[in-house]
C-alpha cells in the first residue's frame, strides 16, 4: 500500500517546497522505491492554461495534455517521472466539478458544503490513479494560514486519519531568518508556523528549516522542543549555488534516511548522487560561455520561460559551457537595433508564445539570424514566425502570415480547416478558437538525411505541443524548392512538425516544446546540438 509524504510551506512562500519535493523524489527513487508526486493548488482557476506567465510563470504541459502547475516541471526533471493529468488539482477544478455534480442532482438535495464534499473530493484526488507506488508526495500550495489552503489542510489532516496516521507523513518546510543586526537565528516564526498548522491539527513529523546559513544545534534543540518534533527530525536547506545541489543536500542532511525511519523501511540501497556532483562540478566550475537570446514576450518574468531555462542549462551541461541568457524583450527590439542587440550572440531562439504584440521584432530577428548564418532555434510560434520570415522575404509572399494574428493575411500559418476544404483557403472564424488547443504528446516522422534526424537518430519522435494554429502544409513544395525544409511530419502527412533551412549552419523550427522534456541528467538533443552549434559558431 502507498505511503503518502505531505509537504507543506508557512512563514513566506517561494521556498522551495517544489524543489525540495523533486529532490526527496529523486532520492526515494534512487533507492529503487516507486514514487509519484503531486501538486495541490489553491487558487480558483480551473487549470494554469489560462494563467498569464507574467502571473505565474510557465505552464508546464505533461505527456498526456494537461496544462498544469510549474513545479510539475521540477518533479520531471529531478525524477525523470512523466507527471500526467491527475497529478495537479486546483480548488478551482474541485469547485467546479461539485457544482456541476449539484447541478445534475448529484447529491440527492443534500446540502453541498466544505465538509465533506469539497475535502472528499480533494481525498479522492490524493488517491486517484495510484496502483503500486511506494511513496506518494503530494505538496500543498500556498503557505499555512492563507484561507485559500484551508480545505486542503483539513483534507489531508483527515486523510491521515483514514488512511492510518504510520501511514501519512507531514513534512513542513518553514523559513529561519537571520538578524544581520543582532547577529541571531531567529526561530519563532517557524514556531508560529508549526503552531498554526498544529491547531488545524496536524503534527509535522519533519520541520525542513530553509536557511541562509547553517543552524547552530542549540537553535535546532529550541525548534524541535517547540515544534514538538524529534531532533533528528530538524532538518536544514541551507541555500545551494545551483539546484542541482539540492538532491545531494537533502542527501547530507539525512532527509531520505529520516523518512524511511518514520515508515519503518530498511533502505535497500544508498542513493546514486554521482550524477548530480558531476553535473553541479560543471555547472559551478564551467568557465567558458556561450551567449544565447531570447527574444519573446515575458522574458523579464524570471519564470516564464522556465522549462526553456532549464533545457537551455542542460545544453550548456552537456557541451560544457556555461550558457548566458540575454533577455530581449520581443516589443522593444526595433529593426534598426538588431544588429547592435544580437551583434555578441552566438544563438538566437524565439521560444512559443501568443498574440501580435512583439512579432514584427521576432521576425526582424529570424531574418537576421538566417542572413548571418547564426544558429536559430525556433518553438512553436518560433517556428511559424519563421516560415512567415521565409514567405515573406525569400518566397515574396508579401501577405504571408498567420490569421491568428491578422485575419487578412494569406495564412501561412492558421486553422487546419482554412485550408483542408478542398485545398481551397478560406477564412477562419472565431467559432473555431474555443477548446481547440492541440495539448501533449504527438508522433513526428523524421525525414532521412536531414538535421533533425542526425539529432534524433530516430525515424519517429513523441513530443509535448501546445498551440492551436498549424503551418499550411499545401505550400510544403514551395518552401522547400527555396530551401527551406519540412523535415519532421506527422504521421498521417497532414501537420508539419519540424522545419530546417538548407544552406544554414543550424536553423531548426520546431512545432512542439521539447523543452519539457529535457533533464538535467539526460539533457533534450536538441538543445544539446543548439548549445553545440552555438559554442562552435564564430561569426561576425
Ligand atoms: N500561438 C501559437 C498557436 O496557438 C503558438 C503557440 C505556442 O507557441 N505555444 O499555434
Amino acid at each position: 500500500m502507498a505511503r503518502y509524504i505531505f509537504v507543506t510551506g508557512g512563514v513566506v512562500s517561494s521556498l522551495g517546497k517544489g524543489l525540495s519535493s523533486a529532490s526527496l523524489g529523486y532520492l526515494l527513487r534512487s533507492q529503487g522505491y516507486k514514487v509519484r508526486i503531486r501538486k495541490m493548488d489553491p487558487y480558483l482557476n480551473v487549470d494554469p492554461g489560462t494563467m498569464s506567465p507574467f502571473q505565474h510563470g510557465e505552464v508546464f504541459v505533461t505527456d498526456d495534455g494537461a496544462e498544469t502547475d510549474l513545479d510539475l516541471g521540477h518533479y520531471e526533471r529531478f525524477t525523470d517521472i512523466s507527471a500526467k493529468q491527475s497529478d495537479n488539482i486546483t480548488t478551482g477544478r474541485i469547485y467546479s466539478d461539485i457544482i456541476k455534480k449539484e447541478r445534475r442532482g448529484g447529491y440527492l438535495g443534500k446540502t453541498v458544503q466544505v465538509i465533506p464534499h469539497v475535502t472528499d473530493r480533494i481525498k479522492e484526488f490524493i488517491r486517484k490513479d495510484i496502483t503500486n507506488e511506494d511513496f506518494v508526495i503530494c505538496e500543498i500550495g500556498g503557505t499555512v494560514g492563507d484561507i485559500e489552503s484551508l480545505p486542503f489542510l483539513e483534507a489531508i489532516r483527515q486523510f491521515s486519519n483514514d488512511n492510518g496516521r504510520s501511514k501519512s507523513l507531514f513534512i513542513h518546510l518553514t523559513f529561519v531568518p537571520f538578524l544581520k543586526s543582532s547577529d541571531e537565528i531567529k526561530t519563532k516564526p517557524t514556531q508560529h508556523s508549526v503552531k498554526e498548522l498544529r491547531s488545524i491539527g496536524i503534527q509535522p513529523d519533519i520541520v525542513i528549516c530553509r536557511s541562509q546559513q547553517s543552524i547552530p544545534l542549540d537553535q535546532r534543540r529550541k525548534i524541535s522542543l517547540f515544534c514538538n518534533v524529534d531532533i533528528a527530525n530538524v532538518i536544514e536547506t541551507v541555500d545551494v549555488k545551483t539546484i542541482y545541489e539540492a538532491p545531494i543536500s537533502f542527501f547530507n542532511q539525512k532527509l531520505d534516511k529520516q523518512v524511511l525511519k518514520f515508515f519503518k523501511i530498511k533502505s535497500k540501497k544508498r542513493p546514486n548522487l554521482l550524477p548530480w556532483k558531476k553535473i553541479t562540478n560543471i555547472v559551478l566550475k564551467t568557465k567558458r560561455t556561450v551567449n544565447i537570446a531570447i527574444i519573446g514576450k515575458y522574458v523579464n518574468l524570471k519564470d516564464a520561460y522556465k522549462s526553456l531555462d532549464e533545457a537551455l542549462t542542460h545544453g550548456g551541461i552537456s557541451n560544457k559551457v556555461k550558457v548566458n541568457l540575454i533577455r530581449i524583450e520581443s516589443d522593444k527590439l526595433r529593426s534598426k537595433e538588431i544588429k547592435s542587440k544580437l551583434n555578441n550572440v552566438s544563438g538566437i531562439l524565439i521560444p512559443g508564445g501568443f498574440g501580435k504584440r512583439g512579432t514584427e521584432g521576432k521576425i526582424e530577428a529570424i531574418r537576421y539570424a538566417r542572413e548571418k548564418r547564426i544558429p536559430f532555434l525556433g518553438i512553436c510560434f518560433g517556428m511559424q514566425m519563421a516560415m512567415v520570415e521565409f514567405a515573406r522575404n525569400i518566397l515574396k509572399i508579401k501577405k504571408a502570415g498567420s490569421s491568428e494574428l491578422d485575419k487578412n493575411c494569406f495564412p501561412v500559418i492558421g486553422l487546419i480547416d482554412e485550408w483542408n476544404k478542398d485545398g481551397k483557403i478560406i477564412k477562419g472564424t472565431d467559432k473555431n478558437l474555443g477548446g481547440t488547443m492541440r495539448l501533449g504528446l504527438y508522433e513526428a516522422k523524421l525525414r532521412n538525411n536531414s538535421a533533425i534526424k542526425n539529432i534524433y537518430k530516430y525515424n519517429i519522435i513523441k513530443e509535448r505541443h501546445r498551440h492551436r494554429y498549424e503551418v499550411n502544409i499545401n505550400l510544403m513544395q514551395k518552401f522547400e524548392k527555396k530551401g527551406l525544409i519540412f523535415s519532421g511530419i506527422s504521421p498521417d502527412n497532414q501537420l508539419p512538425e519540424i522545419i530546417e533551412l538548407k544552406n544554414h549552419p543550424w536553423f531548426i523550427g520546431v512545432q512542439f516544446h521539447p523543452e519539457f522534456k529535457s533533464r538535467p541528467l539526460n539533457p533534450h538533443p536538441l538543445f544539446s546540438s543548439f548549445i553545440k552549434a552555438a559554442k562552435s559558431f564564430n561569426g561576425k
